[in-house]
């Protein structure tokens, strides 16, 4: 671990300490697979932004494991993680902790049940944990995790998972990236189905741009979405994600300028003309994220209800 770890994240985030390097190697001759390079991962339903239906958790690690994302709130959903986490224990791995990447209701819809019934602390951004919801995390513990952090899992293949602070669509969201590997979990930053809103209320548009940036910058080789498949080459996903972003930002631009001064019902029509019309409520939100950069940018103005170009 690295530079500003208290105490308390020592007891969790164990190295490898307690397990002999002749276990270790019994372990990595193992001929089961189970502790090879192969991405553990758990789809469950959730309350998520259609099209998507279900998130991902994953089980990072080869001996001492981290899961990700104790996201659904459905006792049928959660009895199957438990079993999940259970089956893993019982393959020799130990369990150490639930990361949240960030606050949203489809990844921490089973967070005190999960957290209470596995006995695990959960590990989040500090502006996560305190968007949780106290009742349900009641008697669990609680580790923050910040920027620059480093999760260090022992086992036949060491892994050193890095707490990077991506904010921009929740401001709390953490992704993880373990160089060696070159894998990152990505939470809600992209996603391999679905869309990713950025809305004015937890998101800022100019945020997660520059988050984007910084993941494309790491030259992942595996990036792991809350929603979706695996992303093989997660670099080219978050250049397109930004020009993609930037695309719309255009075309919310020139319908600010086609219409002169409106409001954001309006603008929608014209900014987002090429959606359908039943996602017009949640482009709104995006369309507001885009005016709130834009203004920022000295690009447009706004008395609050309408917005008009400054140029
Ligand atoms: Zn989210």
């Amino acid at each position: 671990m690295t530079g500003q770890v208290s105490e308390a994240d020592a007891q969790v985030l164990v190295s490898d300490t307690d397990v002999s390097s002749a276990e270790a190697s019994s372990d990595s001759a193992s001929s089961s697979g189970a502790f090879s390079d192969e991405v553990l991962s758990l789809a469950l339903r959730t309350p998520t932004l259609p099209p998507a239906t279900h998130t991902q958790s994953y089980a990072l690690g080869s001996r001492e494991l981290l899961l990700v994302e104790p996201a659904t709130p459905y006792l049928e959903e959660q009895r199957r993680f438990v079993e999940w986490a259970r089956a893993l224990a019982g393959q020799g791995r130990a369990l150490r902790g639930i990361v949240i990447t960030h606050h949203h209701p489809d990844h921490v819809g089973g967070a005190g049940a999960l957290a209470r019934e596995l006995s695990l602390p959960l590990l989040a951004h500090p502006l996560t944990l305190e968007r949780l919801d106290l009742k349900d995390t009641a008697g669990v513990a609680t580790q923050a995790l910040e920027e620059g952090q480093v999760l260090e899992l022992g086992g036949p293949t060491e892994e050193r998972w890095q707490v990077l602070h991506t904010p921009g669509h929740a401001p709390g969201h953490l992704c993880l990236f373990e160089p060696r590997l070159r894998r990152l979990v990505v939470g809600d930053m992209v996603a391999s189905e679905g869309t990713i809103l950025i809305e004015p209320k937890d998101g800022h548009m100019t945020t997660y741009l520059t988050a984007l940036e910084r993941l494309e910058g790491l030259g992942a080789a595996l990036a792991l979405p809350a929603h979706g498949a695996p992303i093989s080459e997660p670099s080219a996903l978050f250049r397109h994600y930004i020009q993609h972003r930037l695309a719309r930002e255009a075309k919310v631009q020139e319908a600010v300028r086609s219409l002169g001064r409106a409001t954001t019902q309006e603008l929608v029509k014209v900014a987002y003309d090429d959606t359908p019309r039943a996602v017009w409520g949640l482009a709104e939100l995006s369309l507001r994220a885009h005016l709130i950069r834009l203004t920022e940018l000295g690009l447009t103005a706004t008395d609050g209800e309408h917005h008009w170009l400054t140029t």
